[in-house]
């Protein structure tokens, strides 16, 4: 199990957020942002559209830095 902050991950509080592994951390990390800040997740959305796989390239590393707790 790993925790990261919404802000690691490219929102915008301080939010932990703890997943199993880092698919389980994009679905939880999705959810956040759609609850919490809806300009994050659609601006996340347009990224996503242009290069599907800049989110991940960017923040993946941090998840694989991240202690295993
Ligand atoms: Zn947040």
């Amino acid at each position: 199990m790993k925790t990261m902050t919404c802000n690691e991950l490219g929102g915008k509080c301080d939010q932990k957020l703890s997943a199993e592994s880092w698919d389980e951390m994009v679905k939880v990390m999705t959810k956040h942002v759609m609850d919490k800040h809806p300009d994050v997740a659609k601006k996340m959305e347009e990224l996503h559209k242009q290069d599907p796989h800049k989110w991940g390239r960017e923040t993946k590393p941090k998840w694989d830095a991240a202690p295993e707790v």
